[in-house]
């Protein structure tokens, strides 16, 4: 009795803490990671709703832990920006995406862009800009070719820092998109005013067309005001045929989702860019 009130006593403490004791140990794994090289870009291909043809591919990055197997992003990139990992974890995809991107070209006839999702953290670096100029510049790579996501609420804090970071990002020659567009509650004066190429509807738009009338007219508008608005727009997270042609019928510009291929390793887009399915 008294060993077992001892290790309740323990247990009572150490609950107390036992939060920041999982968080503390999986900092530790995501340290062990980066320096173990346990982290992989997979590649989730982009087409063009017209030609068919493939454009493109978004890196996702995922983390193939010895503990936990194959752990997808959101398990672990909120911890690695509370902790700033999300800096040299969000630097490797990039040049690990620009490197692929640069191979695809010896594979594939037409020119294909690499998307990288760069997070809040990353964005307000100071580095940020040097470290992607001096990273073109070391693979000697086309930076037409990559194109930096990023999210609303990304952009919209310190508007007028971002405008100067994303005027920069695009002197370099990089293209810029807004994801998960629509879902930000910011104000939309930021389009006219940010210099960006591309909107991604968000898939929560995307999953209920072409039977919910409100996400119709929601996605039937953003493609308008985009295109009026001189801005490219990709369609996410689409699954179904009835998706497929409700966006061609509306002149969506791009597509990605299930339907056409999901996120995969490296070796298997090489695959897929050499026998391309077209649309
Ligand atoms: P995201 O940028 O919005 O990426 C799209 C997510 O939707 C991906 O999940 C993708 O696998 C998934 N998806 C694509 N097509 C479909 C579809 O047809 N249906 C459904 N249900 N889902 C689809 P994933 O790879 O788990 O990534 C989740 C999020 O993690 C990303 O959302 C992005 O915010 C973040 N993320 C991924 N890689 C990176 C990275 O390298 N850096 C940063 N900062 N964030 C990343
Ligand atoms: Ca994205
Ligand atoms: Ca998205
Ligand atoms: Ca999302």
């Amino acid at each position: 009795a008294k060993n077992q009130g001892r290790n309740n006593y323990r247990f009572y403490t150490s609950s107390a803490n036992a939060a920041s004791a999982a968080r503390l140990n999986m900092e530790h794994k995501l340290r062990q990671a980066l320096e173990f090289e346990q982290f992989e870009v997979w590649y989730q291909p982009r087409f063009d709703i017209r030609t068919g043809q493939i454009v493109g591919a978004e890196a996702l990055v995922r983390w193939r832990s010895p503990d936990f197997n194959l752990v997808p992003p959101a398990q672990f990139i909120p911890l690695a920006e509370d902790t700033g990992l999300i800096i040299p974890i969000g630097e490797w995809v990039l040049r690990t995406a620009c490197q692929e991107n640069m191979k695809w070209q010896s594979i594939y006839p037409h020119s294909l862009n690499v998307s990288v999702n760069l997070s809040a953290r990353q964005f307000v670096q100071e580095d940020l800009l040097n470290s992607i100029e001096k990273m073109i510049a070391d693979l000697s790579m086309n930076p037409s070719r990559l194109e930096l996501e990023l999210t609303e609420s990304l952009i919209m804090p310190n508007a007028e820092d971002t405008i100067e970071t994303l005027k920069a990002l695009k002197k370099l020659g990089m293209q810029i998109s807004v994801d998960d567009f629509g879902t930000g509650y910011s104000s939309l004066s930021y389009l006219k005013r940010f210099p960006i190429d591309t909107l991604k509807i968000d898939q929560s738009f995307v999953r209920d067309i072409p039977e919910d009338e409100d996400d119709c007219a929601l996605v039937t508008a953003i493609i308008a005001m985009a295109h009026n608005l001189k801005l490219a727009v990709v369609a996410e997270g689409v699954e179904t045929i009835e998706q497929l042609h409700f966006l061609r019928n509306y002149d969506c510009d791009y597509v990605q989702g299930y339907l056409f291929g999901k996120p995969m390793p490296a070796a298997d887009f090489h695959q897929l860019l050499k026998n391309p399915l077209n649309l």
